[in-house]
């Protein structure tokens, strides 16, 4: 269950798959989404913005004890 968008490859007509999402900055909601054909396994880079990442952990203003 991916909630990133399908994109079709080119030249197989197929759904690509979802290999990589990277935040491309800290505190932004923008991230690069890399999919791969699963055929010729051709690769792509998408932007994607207006996105939440994951929550891992707060980034500052926890307290430790
Ligand atoms: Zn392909």
């Amino acid at each position: 269950m991916s909630k990133w968008p399908v994109v079709m490859c080119p030249g197989c007509n197929v759904p690509m798959g979802v290999t990589a999402v990277i935040q491309d900055r800290p505190g932004t909601d923008s991230v690069t989404v890399t999919y791969e054909c699963p055929i010729c396994m051709t690769k792509t880079d998408r932007r994607h913005k207006g996105v939440s990442p994951t929550k891992s952990a707060d980034p500052s203003g926890s307290s430790m004890v």
